[in-house]
């Protein structure tokens, strides 16, 4: 197989029946492509930075940083450069060859906090890690601003499906997620996008959701799969825990609709065990967010430390730098 031949017109029915295979043959199907396309040993080991935290005018109603939500969540002004570098710095010594920093923004506005992120793009950049950035909705200028910045991915999630989308969130559209992405496509940047289950949305939402990201014209180079991070004071907070086979079937499903793509084990890892992890990987993650931190934006997730632990555990390696595809 090569990225020439890489699917882009998959039905419902063809990623239903993908979904609903005997569990152990969907992640005996899922772990051999993983095999055909990487290396099943490697784990790509990326940082997660919140640079600004809380206030967001949005209502995404998984999300404690949205102003509109009580939640315990400290709001965090955008932080100096010199700051986040810092936080670069330990990460990549910690193993990460891979620094996002997520700003709790509807938008980019083309201010003085723009050019401060454009400074730290420039600074990552230069440390020779990928740097990733996700800062909620682009124009095509600001796509192509931090495009010579030096930013190598954009994170935009689709969320959930197109069917469901306004049952989670009103003050945007799902045509709005597709823009920038779009945006994101045209300045050169790749792409990283995925979403969340345990929304309360329907397999058939979740099959939709993965059908909109197989079916663009490139697949993202990265596919996050979240499991819900219940926030206290969201609309969300007393949806039930994500059941460990839904997880394990949708990255097997991901694995095998977009082989080339990193399928990234996103939120819900701090409730996961090991056990559960490690069926993760077999189904064809194979990225996580770690950190010294040991959080993921708002919400707890395992650290460093751990992580390098289990990952020795199940005879896996960090990736020393994800290898460029064109899916
Ligand atoms: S998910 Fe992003 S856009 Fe939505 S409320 Fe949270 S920070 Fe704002």
């Amino acid at each position: 197989m090569n990225l020439q031949q890489l699917k882009h017109d998959w039905t419902k029915e063809e990623i239903l029946d993908i979904y609903n295979k005997p569990l152990m043959e969907l992640v005996y199907t899922a772990a051999s492509v993983h095999r055909e396309w990487h290396k099943p040993d490697e784990v790509q080991i990326s940082t997660l930075l919140s640079v600004k935290t809380g206030g967001c005018p949005e209502d995404c109603s998984y999300c404690g940083q949205a102003a509109r939500y009580h939640t315990n969540i400290k709001v965090q002004a955008l932080l100096p450069t010199e700051t986040v570098l810092a936080h670069a710095a330990t990460a990549q010594a910690n193993g990460s060859t891979r620094f996002c920093m997520a700003a709790a923004w509807r938008e980019v506005r083309d201010n003085k906090d723009f050019d401060r992120i454009i400074e730290m793009v420039k600074g990552v950049n230069e440390m020779g890690m990928e740097v990733c950035c996700t800062l909620g909705m682009l124009t095509e200028s600001q796509a192509q601003r931090l495009q010579e910045a030096g930013l190598y991915a954009y994170n935009h999630n689709i969320d959930t499906s197109e069917e469901y989308y306004d049952e989670i969130i009103s003050t945007r559209k799902f045509d709005n997620r597709l823009e920038t992405i779009n945006n994101v496509r045209k300045a050169g940047i790749t792409v990283c996008s995925g979403g969340i289950i345990g929304l309360g949305e329907t397999s058939e939402d979740r099959i939709s959701m993965l059908r909109t990201l197989a079916n663009m014209e490139k697949h993202p180079e990265s596919v996050p799969i979240n499991a819900l991070a219940r926030v206290k004071g969201t609309p969300l907070e007393d949806n039930p825990k994500v059941d460990i086979w839904e997880m394990v079937r949708m990255i097997a499903t991901a694995r095998i609709v977009m082989p080339a793509s990193m399928v990234r084990l996103s939120a819900g890892r701090i409730e996961m065990t090991e056990a559960e992890q490690a069926w993760c990987f077999m189904a064809g993650a194979n990225s996580i967010f770690t950190g010294e931190r040991q959080t993921l934006l708002v919400t707890p997730n395992p650290g460093i430390s751990e992580d390098m632990q289990m990952l020795q555990r199940l005879g896996l390696k960090p990736m020393v730098k994800e290898r460029e595809n064109a899916c």
